[in-house]
């Protein structure tokens, strides 16, 4: 079979299609023969060799794809050959098949498309864990997503709003923008024009937002901190440098700053937070939105893409 191998940590021209043995399923291991494959910002970092020691080359990346069931470990029982399923499972996925953990394999409900299957392992799950595990969103609160127009943040859009939310969006193009209103947010800004987040306060009748969900903290994290409202919290999920604050904007508010990591899911709310996926799924409050398309063996391609500006939904490859 054809899978994208990394032997050395480097530029997206690291990513090469090559032809790799077929792999061998342990007792608690599934192989699953992939249609679609979700591209996530962190691939680009470990790639680039500056994002710890996740993996040591020669590795194959990813770690969400979504497909069919070909073999499964002698000792699950709860799958079968042909079952439809995503993952969350750290590397082999950028492939025509993945060897997965059973632990890093979902069902994939039949309304859902394998494309929209590949974005759910990331970027929904931390959606999820951003607005509830860490955030503590209530319903009746506002929620500002800050960097609405991608992967995660359009997650959290559907998510805030299935869930009761006021949603404000933030997205630096006019497609953007209009997706994110597609998506079921209330009031959508530009994060790219002067001074955009004053509208915050009249959004919010001058109270400040609940809750901030952050793609960029080290551009956004002071203004984060004057838009909040009394016992606002920010969650910071995606973040590319330092920043220099006032921590006097916290204790003005009695504010909180929520850093998160998906692989900090503590492991027995893991299952929870796919079982509340799936729901959104089947009811229609979720609807993962497809970007653009590429073919396995334009990895590189994706990679650059998905580090640009003007982000549109979920960037996926297809095997
Ligand atoms: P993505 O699909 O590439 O989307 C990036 C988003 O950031 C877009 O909405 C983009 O908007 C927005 N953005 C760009 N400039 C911004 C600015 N100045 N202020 C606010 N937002 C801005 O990536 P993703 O998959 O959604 O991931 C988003 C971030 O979260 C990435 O940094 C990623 O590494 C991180 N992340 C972290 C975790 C975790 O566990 N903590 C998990 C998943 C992702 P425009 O393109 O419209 O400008």
């Amino acid at each position: 079979m054809k899978a994208i191998r990394v032997e050395k940590f480097g530029g997206p021209e690291v990513l090469q299609l090559v032809e790799v043995e077929k792999p061998i399923v342990g007792p608690h291991q599934v192989l699953i023969e992939v249609r679609a494959i979700g591209v996530n910002p962190v691939e680009t970092y470990i790639r680039s060799g500056n994002y710890g020691n996740m993996m040591t080359p020669p590795y194959t990346p990813g770690s969400d794809v979504a497909g069919e069931v070909i073999e499964v470990g002698a000792e699950i029982t709860d799958l079968k050959i042909g079952d439809r399923v995503y993952t969350w499972n750290p590397g082999g996925a950028y492939a025509e098949q993945m060897l997965c953990e059973r632990k890093g394999v979902f069902a994939l409900p039949d309304n859902a498309s394998f494309e929209q299957g590949a974005a759910l392992g990331v970027p929904y799950a931390t959606a999820h864990r951003a607005l509830f595990g860490r955030g503590g969103a209530r319903a009746g609160e506002s929620v500002l997503i800050h960097g609405a127009s991608g992967g995660v943040g359009i997650a959290c859009v559907q998510l805030a709003r299935a869930f009761g939310l006021t949603v404000i969006g933030t997205a630096g193009t006019e497609e953007g923008r209009r997706l994110v209103s597609e998506q079921g947010a209330h009031q959508i800004l530009d994060h790219t024009a002067d001074n955009y987040l004053m509208a915050v306060s009249e959004i919010t009748g001058g109270r400040g937002v609940d809750l901030i969900i952050e793609m960029l903290a080290n551009v956004n994290l002071q203004s984060d901190l004057e838009v909040l409202a009394q016992y606002g919290r920010v969650v910071i999920v995606g973040n590319r440098g330092e920043i220099t604050i006032n921590p006097r904007e916290t204790m003005k508010r009695d504010a909180d700053i929520r850093g998160m990591t998906l692989f900090n899911v503590p492991p027995h709310e893991v299952p929870g937070i796919h079982a509340a996926l799936r729901a959104g799924l089947e009811n229609g409050s979720l609807n993962p939105i497809i970007g653009r398309r590429f073919s396995l063996g334009e990895a590189a391609l994706a990679h650059e893409e998905i580090m640009k500006s003007g982000s549109w939904g979920k960037i996926i490859l297809v095997p």
